[in-house]
C-alpha cells in the first residue's frame, strides 16, 4: 500500500499505487435543486451506450429518489454499514476509508450484488419520507415531506476502487483526462471491480463475460463536447469539465471555481475514499442530517453560499451556463455591468454567453387580433 493525498478527507489515506493525478481530470458538477427526475440522461445514455447483449439491466446513468431509491439495491446502505462507524473531526475524516477497512488479503472493501438487486432500477421512486410520521399532515402548514432524485454516473475516481482491486490490471485511468476505462481485451469477468466499486458503478456483461462501466463518452470529450448525458439534460443540471490538481486551481475554470472557490459543489460519500470527481450542489430542503452523511462537513456551507447566488455575480452567472452549449466550458467570466455571463473554449472563443436573468414578457389574457385567450406561465 501506497500512502497518498485525498482532499476530500482532509488527510493522507492508503491505497495499492502511488498517487498519479492527471493534468485536467474529467469532473462534472450535478445540481441537485433542478433535477426533476425525468430519465432522459438515463435512455440518452442507454441508448447510446448499452443496447448491446447482456447490457438489459445497465444503466451507466441513473436516477434514484433519495431517502429510498437506490439500484442497485440499497448499494448505499450495505457499503456504509460494511464500513462501520463514520467520524469526522471539523474536515478530516477520521475513520476509515473502503481501502483501509478491507479485510486481510484483499485490496477493497466490498460486496457483490445479487442479480436481482440490478432489476428495480425504478425502486422508492417519487417516495417521501416522513409522510405519515407523528400526523405530521395534522400540523399543516408545515410541510414536513421530502425527497429528491439523485442522478448518478461513474466518478472518474482519483483513486479508483475498480482499477485498485481488479487482478488483471485491465483497468486503467487515462493520463490526458482522467477517465476510468476498462480494457474489454485483457478483461477476464472476473467481477473484482463490480464488488469493489463502492459507488457500484461498474457491472457485468453476463453475455460477454466481461465488466463494462461508463467511458466519460471519451470520444466526444476529445472532440470538446460533453457528455451525451449531460447535453441531453432537461433541467440543464449538470456541468461537465475538467478539474485541476488540488494545488494548481485557477478560478475562471467552472469546475474549480464552483468546488474549490466557492465549494458550493460537493462529492458524494467522501468518507469512502476515493475521491470522486462527480460533484453535487446539495438540494435546500432537505433536512441537514441527511445531507451531512452524504455530503460530509461542507454541507452548511454549500446551501449557504448557494442561497446567497443572487448577489454573486459570478456563481450566479456560472449557474446559468449548465445546460447551454454542448461544448466544453474552458473558462467563464461574469458581467455584472450588462447582466451577463460568458464560457469560452480552450482556444478562449467565446462560445456561450447568457443573461443572469430571463427576460418576462406579459401577454394581455385576450389577443383581439386573433381573438384567442392566453395564459401566461412564469
Ligand atoms: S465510480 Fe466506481 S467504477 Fe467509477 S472509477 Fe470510481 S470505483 Fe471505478
Ligand atoms: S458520461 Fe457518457 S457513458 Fe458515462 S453515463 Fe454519461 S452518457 Fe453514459
Ligand atoms: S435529464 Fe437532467 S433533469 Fe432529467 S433526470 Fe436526468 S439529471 Fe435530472
Amino acid at each position: 500500500m501506497a500512502t497518498v493525498k485525498n482532499w476530500q478527507i482532509g488527510r493522507e489515506m492508503e491505497y495499492p499505487f502511488p498517487e498519479s493525478r492527471p493534468q485536467r481530470q474529467f469532473a462534472a458538477v450535478f445540481d441537485l435543486n433542478k433535477c426533476i427526475g425525468c430519465q432522459t440522461c438515463t435512455m440518452a445514455c442507454k441508448t447510446t451506450w448499452t443496447v448491446g447483449k447482456g447490457q438489459e439491466y445497465m444503466q451507466w446513468n441513473n436516477v434514484e429518489t433519495k431517502p429510498y431509491g437506490a439500484y442497485p439495491m440499497g448499494w448505499d446502505v450495505r457499503i456504509l454499514d460494511k464500513l462501520g462507524p463514520q467520524r469526522w473531526q471539523g474536515q478530516t475524516y477520521v475513520g476509515k476509508t473502503v481501502f483501509e477497512a478491507a479485510p486481510q488479503g484483499e485490496k477493497v472493501l466490498g460486496y457483490l450484488p445479487e442479480e436481482l438487486d440490478w432489476t428495480h432500477s425504478n425502486a422508492g421512486e417519487d417516495e417521501a419520507a416522513q409522510s405519515l410520521d407523528r400526523g405530521a399532515y395534522e400540523t399543516m402548514p408545515v410541510h414536513r415531506h421530502w425527497f429528491f432524485y439523485l442522478p448518478r454516473i461513474c466518478m472518474h475516481c482519483t483513486y479508483p476502487a475498480c482499477l485498485a482491486a481488479c487482478p488483471r490490471q485491465a483497468i486503467y485511468k487515462r493520463a490526458e483526462d482522467g477517465i476510468v476505462l476498462v480494457d474489454q481485451a485483457r478483461c477476464r469477468g472476473y467481477r473484482e471491480c463490480v464488488k469493489a466499486c463502492p459507488y457500484e458503478k461498474a457491472f457485468y456483461n453476463p453475455v460477454l463475460r466481461i465488466s463494462q462501466k461508463c467511458i466519460g463518452c471519451y470520444p466526444a470529450v476529445e472532440q470538446g463536447i460533453q457528455p451525451r448525458c449531460v447535453t441531453t439534460c432537461i433541467g440543464k443540471i449538470r456541468l461537465m469539465g475538467f478539474l485541476s490538481k488540488p494545488d494548481e486551481v485557477r478560478a475562471e475554470r467552472p469546475l474549480d471555481f464552483l468546488v474549490y472557490v466557492r465549494k458550493v459543489a460537493l462529492p458524494l460519500y467522501p468518507q469512502l475514499g476515493l475521491e470522486g470527481n462527480v460533484y453535487y450542489i446539495p438540494p435546500v430542503h432537505v433536512p441537514r442530517e441527511f445531507l451531512r452523511q452524504m455530503f460530509g462537513p461542507g454541507t452548511d456551507q454549500a446551501i449557504e453560499t448557494y442561497l446567497k447566488g443572487k448577489d454573486d455575480p459570478e456563481l450566479l452567472g456560472l449557474l446559468h451556463l449548465f445546460g447551454d452549449t454542448k461544448e466544453i466550458v474552458e473558462s467563464f467570466k461574469a458581467f455584472p455591468a450588462t447582466g451577463e455571463a460568458a464560457g469560452y473554449d480552450r482556444k478562449g472563443r467565446e462560445i456561450v454567453r447568457v443573461p443572469f436573468r430571463e427576460p418576462n414578457y406579459l401577454r394581455p389574457f385576450y389577443d383581439a387580433a386573433r381573438q384567442v385567450y392566453r395564459h401566461n406561465i412564469s
